[in-house]
């Protein structure tokens, strides 16, 4: 097999991390655009299990948020609600998951999705090195925050070509903060 054809055989598959408590239209507006964007076969909605970084408040049940997230991709064309981090239960890294995805799915070619809130911390975060070697990163506009920020542009000119994307999405000016 031609290396060309070995990677027509991967599949490619988008993970957006987060808590969705609750998953809201801007979730799937997202997920939705990344897909056809970088022709994603699907997009999965990793659904936080124990989500350490919010520790501040209480976070709804993990079994109602995967259960609102299976709801609200349903007829959404290769969008998938993801339990994968419920197994071990419990907090997880973004580095340990990808680590874990790549070894259960090897013909699976990952982009993991933020919005522009989340990615700018991403870069900064420990390990960010291996983070992109085990998946290409995909950044996509969020009201409010700015895709051309400092740490992202910065990013850029470290990160070899591919490593990271950067998608507009429409604009919707929602959070899970806003609906709950
Ligand atoms: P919270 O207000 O509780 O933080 P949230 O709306 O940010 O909730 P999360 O579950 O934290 O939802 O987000 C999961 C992912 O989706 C993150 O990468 C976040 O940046 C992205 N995201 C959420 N809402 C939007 C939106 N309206 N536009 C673009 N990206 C979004
Ligand atoms: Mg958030």
């Amino acid at each position: 097999m031609t290396s060309t054809m070995m990677r027509m055989s991967q599949r490619r598959v988008g993970l957006l991390g987060g808590t969705f408590d609750p998953p809201h239209i801007g979730h799937l507006v997202v997920a939705v655009e990344a897909r056809a964007t970088l022709n994603l076969d699907e997009v999965w909605l990793l659904v936080a299990h124990t989500p350490w970084q919010k520790t501040g408040r209480g976070v709804t049940d993990a079994e109602h948020r995967l259960a609102m997230a299976r709801a609200a991709v349903v007829g959404l064309d290769g969008l998938v609600a993801s339990d994968f981090e419920f197994d071990p239960p419990g907090p997880t890294y973004t580095v340990d998951t990808l680590r874990d995805i790549r070894a259960q799915h090897p013909g699976a070619d990952l982009y993991f999705i933020t919005g522009a809130d989340a990615l700018g911390s991403i870069l900064t975060w420990q390990g960010a090195e291996e983070l992109f070697g085990l998946a290409r990163f995909v950044g996509v506009s969020r009201p409010g925050y700015e895709l051309t920020d400092a740490h992202i542009t910065e990013a850029f000119h470290r990160l070899p070509d591919d490593a990271l994307h950067l998608v507009e999405v429409p604009a919707l000016s929602i959070s899970s903060t806003d609906c709950r």
